[in-house]
């Protein structure tokens, strides 16, 4: 059975009624402050997204023809386009890192314009295009690894390496880079769950009217009914506690089937988990594996650099020592917090998530949400000194004067930022929510039924 007045919040399952209409703007829960993306009308912002993500797609086309970077250094010539920089990659034997390269700032950015258009385009003119779910699923797959920002911002830090030994010349690639970025950015402020309000209203809105409100009559006595019950213990009523589980997909909340482990979400089709199985299980392994894989990424040279007989390797560290040395001290600031303070932010934080959930710990739930949050937004950032070695690798390639390979560091750093950003994915922050309010009995009870 559908709730369709209801709303559980992704972040901490609080059960909230839906306003009558909140237009274009963004809601925010009430418990934990994540924000309602999908909660937001579409209006007149659905023209405004349909035509940035048709100008995104023409100038990712620009940015993809031609050179990004253009090096002079003692009459030869080298340039790097961002295909470029992916063959290089992967003719210098880091193949796992060319296809991390290619997938997050060519591919999944192609992806998520062309399937977004042809969801957009389709409903602009009023017609819900055919298997609306999947490619709308297909956007909220991919748009987390779409990292073509992290690469602009590669783009710059190599530049200004660039500068101290050679003429660098600004492509028209670049240009069309910075373009997209700006033009991405906007297109990643949609939430791709709002369009479930257009579908909705462009198949069976009669229909779906009088659901509503045979439904919401029963879920006003229903919940009527449970909070006097849990009123004693409790004082927010949650989706898990009402028997209820909200879609994290399209945000449709439906009654839980118990004892069924496959439930799938009747609009959408996506898996329905009152809480991730094996989450904290899943977000530990994740975790050790990166811890593993951060020593040798700060350890070992990220680059060995051979120039007329001398050969040279460079670490992480070394390369902000380097840019500190040299004068280039914002520079030397942003590798050392995109390359070595994000990712250790990123393992302190989760850690301490999974602890305190594993223990069902109520310390400070609000802020502990909070950093989920930060960690989840910042860690793609960590992929900065990935594609300053792709296009460094690409642009140094000067015969027997002067080449740069890749060192094994870039494999294992590229392996941190994987598995921290899928150690994130796996974590529920609802879990974090569990013993808030709730007696550590009943919350006890309830994390064993899960794991
Ligand atoms: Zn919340
Ligand atoms: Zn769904």
């Amino acid at each position: 059975m559908e709730h369709r007045r209801l709303i559980a919040c992704h972040e901490c399952d609080l059960l909230m009624r839906k306003p009558a209409d909140v237009g274009a703007r963004v809601a925010s829960c009430t418990r934990c402050a994540a924000k309602l993306g999908a909660l937001a009308g579409v209006g007149a912002s659905l023209d405004r997204i349909c035509a940035v993500t048709l100008a995104a797609l023409i100038t990712f086309c620009i940015a993809q023809a031609f050179p990004v970077i253009e090096l002079n250094a003692n009459g030869m010539t080298s340039e790097a386009t961002l295909v470029g920089a992916v063959r290089s990659l992967w003719t210098s034997d880091m193949r796992s890192v060319a296809a991390m390269v290619f997938c997050s700032s060519i591919l999944f950015p192609l992806i998520e314009l062309i399937a977004f258009l042809y969801l957009l385009v389709p409903l602009r003119i009023g017609k819900v295009p055919p298997r609306f779910n999947r490619v709308l699923r297909v956007v909220q797959l991919v748009r987390p690894w779409c990292m073509v920002e992290v690469f602009m911002l590669g783009v710059l830090v190599t530049i200004v390496k660039m500068v101290s030994i050679a003429d660098v010349i600004a492509g028209p690639g670049l240009f069309a880079l910075a373009g997209l970025t700006v033009m991405l950015a906007v297109v990643a402020s949609f939430d791709p769950g709002r369009l479930w309000a257009v579908h909705e209203r462009l198949t069976s809105a009669r229909k779906t009217d009088i659901h509503w409100k045979r439904v919401a009559g029963r879920r006003e006595r229903f919940l009527g009914a449970q909070r006097t019950r849990e009123q004693a213990r409790s004082s927010a009523m949650t989706a898990q506690r009402a028997g209820l589980v909200g879609c994290h997909a399209c945000g449709l909340v439906q009654a839980h089937a118990a004892g069924r482990t496959h439930q799938r979400c009747s609009r959408c089709g996506h898996p329905l988990h009152q809480r991730r199985a094996d989450s904290l299980t899943r977000t530990a392994s994740l975790l050790l594996a990166a811890v593993f894989a951060y020593l040798p990424a700060n350890l070992l040279p990220i680059m060995h650099a051979s120039s007329l007989g001398r050969a040279e390797d460079d670490t992480i560290l070394g390369g902000v020592a380097y840019f500190w040395t040299s004068g280039d001290w914002p520079l030397a600031v942003v590798v050392f917090v995109a390359s070595v303070l994000v990712p250790m932010l990123k393992l302190a934080v989760l850690t301490l998530l999974t602890l305190t959930a594993r223990r069902g710990s109520a310390w400070r739930p609000r802020e502990c949400t909070a950093l989920y949050r930060l960690v989840e937004r910042i860690g793609r950032w960590s992929m900065l000194d990935v594609f300053v070695v792709a296009l460094t690798v690409t642009l140094v390639h000067f015969g027997s004067f002067a080449v740069i390979t890749a060192g094994p560091a870039a494999l294992a750093f590229a392996a941190v930022v994987i598995l921290t950003m899928l150690a994130s994915h796996q974590f529920d922050p609802r879990l974090i929510w569990d013993d808030v309010d709730a007696d550590k009995h009943c919350a006890r009870t309830d994390r064993r039924s899960v794991h």
